[in-house]
């Protein structure tokens, strides 16, 4: 670490950052370390967590394994094949990410997608699998370690413009990674202008998932390519199509440096929207205030506050999770502290394997505690806003903790969903889709 401001940090600090970083994927940049990060503050700073590697983002016996390996002058190589070893016990793919919602056109898998929900295609540009820094909680962690055959990158954005060609209740594509703004702009042009060229009324909105604006505003103010970029979203705009900026703000410091600010301000004269989201993070925003002051900042921005997640179960989770009760206790707290147009958020919300599940919050039904619960997404998009109740654990942090109440066997959602496991629907597309019917439709 040659950063000064990590060489002033206590040996022990130092130790940890260095073993804790051979194993999780660690990248910051000069922004987040001078404008973000309160030196001042640091261990407890909130960016400090959210960027740099901590000693107890591994548990014990794995930070013991690697402090061993390196205290023995262990080679490269060796160093590298015990991060290996932990990183595979480290759910590297939570949820079914992988096998589960990757997408088929023809015969061929299409590695660089996913198709979970009916109207929205994710699509992972191979560019664009980095960040301009990393967040130490991330679930796409292991397409940063350089695991190849964890990795579901995809070039070609014709096979996506054929693939919702084919899927007319395609409505939203959605640009992910990693961070597509990590690509030049060039590159990012040629995944979002065949989208306008190609005849696909279907196709109404593209959004960009990224932490740009908040890791690294430069992007689209002074970069080299910042104007082409601001050009390329104001192309989406003309050609009628909705550009969505899904932007990742885990903290309202985000918001306020003035670089940060200007880049809104550019995006926005675009024509683009931005729609904000994070995850709820211990040792980050863990509390209302802090919530209640992201959302608020971002309405007078002229941000939407979109979600509030809960973090995954993958690699440092643990250092980072917060009870679903409590989550929902910040939630509210938040949500009552601000004005309705600040309330366009949803939350606390699991992706999970079924779908997207918000925590209502905790109630009594007839004398037993339950968590109501709905999803804002699903495997069946017929399960959406059906309220359901599971009973109530202090402990729960996802839904895989979670039992239904009223002595009930299983939650209304899983024989179907056994069944989707089971036929494979769930392994490709929402739906089954029958491609004569398609062909009939042509
Ligand atoms: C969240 C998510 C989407 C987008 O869902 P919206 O509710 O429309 O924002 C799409 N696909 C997957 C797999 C997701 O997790
Ligand atoms: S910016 Fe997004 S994809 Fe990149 S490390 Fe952070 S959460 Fe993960």
């Amino acid at each position: 670490m040659e950063l000064p401001q990590v060489q002033a940090l206590p040996e022990d600090i130092r130790f940890a950052i260095e073993v804790v970083g051979n194993v999780l994927p660690f990248k910051t940049n000069n922004y987040v370390v001078n404008e973000l990060i309160d030196w001042d503050n640091v261990p407890n700073d909130p960016f400090f967590h959210l960027t740099f590697p901590q000693r107890t983002m591994l548990k014990d016996h794995h930070f013991n394994k690697m402090a061993d390996v390196i205290r023995s002058g262990a080679s490269k190589d060796e160093i590298k094949a015990t991060a290996n070893e932990i990183r595979f016990e480290l759910n590297p793919h939570p949820a079914g990410q992988m096998e589960k919602n990757m997408p088929t056109l023809g015969c061929e898998k299409m590695q660089g997608m996913q198709h979970k929900y009916r109207e929205t295609v994710l699509f992972f540009p191979s560019q664009g699998q980095t960040c301009h820094a990393y967040c130490s909680f991330c679930f796409r962690w292991p397409q940063f370690v350089g695991i190849d055959e964890l990795k579901f990158a995809m070039r070609e954005a014709d096979l996506l413009v054929e693939y919702i060609k084919e899927h007319p209740e395609v409505t939203d594509v959605l640009f992910t990674g990693g961070d597509p703004m990590i690509m030049k702009t060039k590159v990012l042009a040629s995944y979002i202008e065949p989208l306008l060229e190609a005849d696909l009324p279907n196709l109404r909105t593209i959004r960009i998932g990224t932490k740009a604006l908040g890791y690294w505003p430069y992007k689209v103010v002074t970069d080299k390519d910042a104007d082409d970029t601001l050009r390329l979203f104001e192309k989406v705009a003309e050609s009628g199509k909705h550009l969505a900026l899904m932007g990742h703000y885990s903290h309202p410091r985000e918001l306020q440096t003035p670089i940060a600010q200007e880049a809104i301000r550019r995006v926005r004269n675009t024509g683009a929207q931005i729609r904000t989201q994070s995850p709820i993070l211990r040792h980050i925003n863990d509390d209302s205030q802090t919530w209640a002051n992201l959302w608020t900042e971002q309405v007078k921005q002229g941000l939407i506050p979109y979600y509030m997640f809960v973090v995954r179960d993958t690699g440092a989770r643990h250092h980072f999770d917060i009870p679903l009760e409590e989550a929902w206790d910040i939630f509210r707290g938040a949500y009552q502290d601000v004005s309705g147009v600040a309330r366009t958020v949803r939350g606390p919300s699991m992706s999970a394997e079924p779908g997207k599940v918000q925590v209502l919050g905790v109630s009594e039904v007839k004398g037993e505690k339950v968590f109501v619960l709905r999803f804002l997404q699903g495997r069946n998009p017929d399960w959406v806003h059906r309220p359901f109740f599971a009973k109530y654990n202090p402990n729960a942090v996802w839904l895989d903790d979670l039992e239904p109440a009223f002595g009930e066997d299983e939650f209304f959602f899983q024989k179907e969903f056994d069944a989707m496991n089971a036929n494979g629907t769930a392994n490709g597309e929402y739906v089954k889709t029958d491609p004569m019917a398609l062909a009939a439709d042509e």
